[in-house]
């Protein structure tokens, strides 16, 4: 069988999943966290989000935290902004590419951003020129893609319409984000193909899938047969869903590189080292990661005794 397309991973645990976690992990673990990740090969992370302390407590550290990473030649820090002077606070944080969000439903945009959906995507393309000006790449996330919680379903031809306006912020990617968890993959091959035809060449098209209920992985097979190649995951699958207090988070990165690998498709990860960085995050955290992996183990040697039917 000829090599199966490759794929990269950007790790958004000590952002998306960190975020959404009760707890507040301390600037030093989130270092160990990265330094865990890195370790294992992960080259793009999503390490800090520049919003307001006081709206997201999580994150108040994110300049402290860019000071301190480790950079290493080949590994990208990308800094979530919903606004300009959240661009502007991570520019100056040194993140080498800035995420500007925004939301495919204009109740979910007002709630988040102050603004309806095309005004986020105004927002967008002032946010663009700021980070052109610092010589930076820009990506765009594009929030509520296949459900909003407030709106309920979020139309093709909406998510199209905004991807297709979003698209002249030129970014060198743009991320289709089930922000709730509710897709499947039939939704996800009927939104990329149409989100593909809207997607300008050499744009990446990549996905975020939250694992809310259940759907995520099957969700990120159904991306990589849309062909995909770029996917957010968070380590652990930490992370919640704001919408559903009691939902898990993103979808596992070691879950995602596990299946991915059976399928014949390289990441660059290291397995086993990557289970070290999700195992660890279970100390600041004080619970178990929902990720399936580090419970059950990669796929066996052969030298398990024992009898089962
Ligand atoms: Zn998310």
């Amino acid at each position: 069988m000829p090599p199966r397309p490759t794929v990269s991973i950007i790790d958004v645990s000590p952002r998306d999943g960190l975020q959404n976690e009760d707890a507040l992990v301390s600037t030093a673990d989130k270092v160990l966290l990265i330094e865990l990740l890195i370790a294992a090969g992960v080259q793009s992370i999503e390490a800090a989000s520049f919003v307001h302390p006081e709206l997201v407590p999580q994150m108040a550290d994110a300049e402290e935290l860019m000071k301190r990473v480790p950079r290493p030649s080949g590994v990208r820090y990308i800094g979530l902004a919903l606004n300009e002077r959240g661009a502007i606070r991570a520019l100056e944080a040194d993140v080498d590419e800035v995420n500007m969000v925004v939301a495919a439903s204009d109740a979910f945009s007002m709630a988040n951003q102050g603004v309806d959906a095309f005004g986020g995507v105004a927002r967008a393309l002032r946010v663009a020129e700021l980070v052109a000006d610092a010589g930076r790449p820009l990506s765009v996330t594009v929030s509520t893609a296949f459900g909003c919680p407030f709106e309920g379903e979020v139309p093709v031809a909406r998510l199209t319409e905004l991807v297709g306006a979003a698209a002249a912020a030129n970014p060198v990617r743009i991320n289709i984000a089930d922000t709730i968890g509710v897709a499947a993959p039939t939704d996800v091959a009927e939104r990329i193909a149409a989100v593909a035809r809207v997607t300008p060449e050499g744009v990446d098209l990549a996905v975020h899938f939250h694992n809310t209920r259940n759907t995520g992985y099957a969700n990120a097979v159904a991306a990589y047969e849309a062909g995909v190649r770029t996917f957010d995951a968070s380590a652990g699958g930490v992370g919640g869903c704001p919408f559903a207090p009691k939902a898990t988070g993103n979808i596992a990165t070691e879950d995602l590189v596990y299946l991915l690998h059976r399928m014949g498709v390289e990441t660059g990860i290291h397995l086993a080292r990557l289970v070290e960085a999700s195992t660890f995050l279970e100390g600041p955290l004080a619970k178990q990661v929902p990720a399936l992996l580090p419970k059950a183990g990669p796929f066996p040697d052969g030298s398990v005794s024992g009898t089962s039917v």
